[in-house]
């Protein structure tokens, strides 16, 4: 059912409607501004884009204090994380991550006939010790999700530098900061500094959450200038849209949307773990836009039978099985209504409800 994909009406006999909580896109949906720039652009859509994404990416540094011969864009953060990994691993090299790091490092490396190799990880956090411990000099990168995905959890800016300073220098550090926007601890750092101090530090982001443009394709990238120069070359000439351009430009400028997505996850996220907890479900302590929860391993209450009991409601949550993670669920932050939905539904499936 493409319902299934995209939310909305739904075919299943049964299920009026489907709600999509399963790909941790932004609740609110994209600015109305970044709508309206998109739309802006269709009656010139027989011009190619600019190659260059050049208005986008002095957006982006005006955004956040940047210097735009630093960023490179790319069509979603994915298009830079395949690039990264076919740029600088080969044959039997090896690309190192976290136990439950994001899915597709492993995918890009495979399809570069590199070796995914995984460190363990500490109370589902990553673990600088373990990833260090597993680099070989076959090591050609290292990635660090920070917040990581799915977990939610996140390494601290000492931590980071630590990795960093540990790593030989040939090897490339990657630090994945696709929710950063939703984070403010103190002792967080999106990687930002390494990426500008260090020769062989990367910074990815994307607006697929916050800005909620999954469906526009936009990630971006801090390079070190041989980095930078490196993506430039291999990307394709014209690898994002000039629909997706202005509206990721227009979203990066709607400082005042930022901010309502923003305050809306910092009351849902917290309020959806207070409800799962009350539930007697235990969740990690997650910074992003989603909650990792746990079920019971086997029986009536377990993941598999809760993400079933949800899709009969028409609420699609993300079974984490593929990330080594079978007694979980992953469960975006939805709208108010949404969520209200999950935790009602799941107190039925516990039985718990009134
Ligand atoms: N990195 C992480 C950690 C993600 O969770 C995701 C999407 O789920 C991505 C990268 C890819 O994002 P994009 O839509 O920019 O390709």
């Amino acid at each position: 059912d493409i319902a299934a994909y995209v939310g909305g009406e739904s075919s299943v006999k049964g299920v009026e409607r489907i709600y999509k909580l399963s790909s941790n896109e932004g609740a609110l949906g994209p600015s109305p501004k970044a709508q309206a720039a998109l739309v802006a652009t269709a009656g010139k859509l027989h011009r190619y884009p600019d190659g260059g994404s050049t208005e986008l990416r002095k957006a982006i540094a005006a955004r956040y204090g940047l210097d735009p011969t630093t960023i490179v864009c790319g069509a979603g953060s994915d298009e830079l994380i395949g690039l990264l990994v076919k740029a600088y691993a080969g044959p039997g090299d090896e690309v190192l991550y976290s136990e439950h790091g994001f899915l597709m490092y492993g995918i890009y490396a495979k399809g570069c006939s590199a070796v995914p190799v995984t460190a363990p990880e500490r109370n589902l956090c990553a673990d600088v010790d373990a990833l260090l411990a597993a680099v070989t000099d076959k090591t050609k990168l290292v990635f660090v999700t920070n917040p990581s995905n799915p977990t939610g959890t996140y390494t601290s800016a000492e931590e980071l530098a630590r990795l960093r300073a540990a790593l030989p220098s040939h090897v490339l550090l990657v630090i994945d900061a696709a929710y950063a926007e939703y984070v403010d601890r103190n002792d967080y750092t999106t990687g930002l500094d390494l990426a500008q101090n260090t020769p062989n530090t990367v910074m990815l982001r994307t607006f697929s959450k916050l800005h909620a443009l999954g469906g526009a394709r936009v990630g971006w990238g801090v390079f070190p200038p041989a980095i930078a120069d490196v993506m430039n070359r291999l990307r394709s000439p014209f690898n994002l849209t000039s629909s997706s351009q202005a509206a990721a430009r227009a979203a990066i400028e709607d400082v005042e949307f930022q901010a309502l997505c923003k305050t809306h996850n910092d009351y849902w996220l917290p309020w959806m773990k207070a409800e799962l907890k009350a539930l007697g479900l235990h969740t990690t302590d997650s910074v992003a836009n989603f909650v990792l929860v746990q079920f019971p391993a086997d029986g009536a209450h377990s993941a598999k039978a809760a993400h079933a009991f949800l899709q009969n409601r028409g609420l699609i949550v993300r079974p984490v099985g593929s990330y080594g993670l079978p007694e979980w669920l992953r469960i975006t932050i939805g709208t108010g209504e949404e969520n209200q939905m999950v935790i009602a539904a799941l107190k039925d499936f516990l039985g718990a409800g009134s």
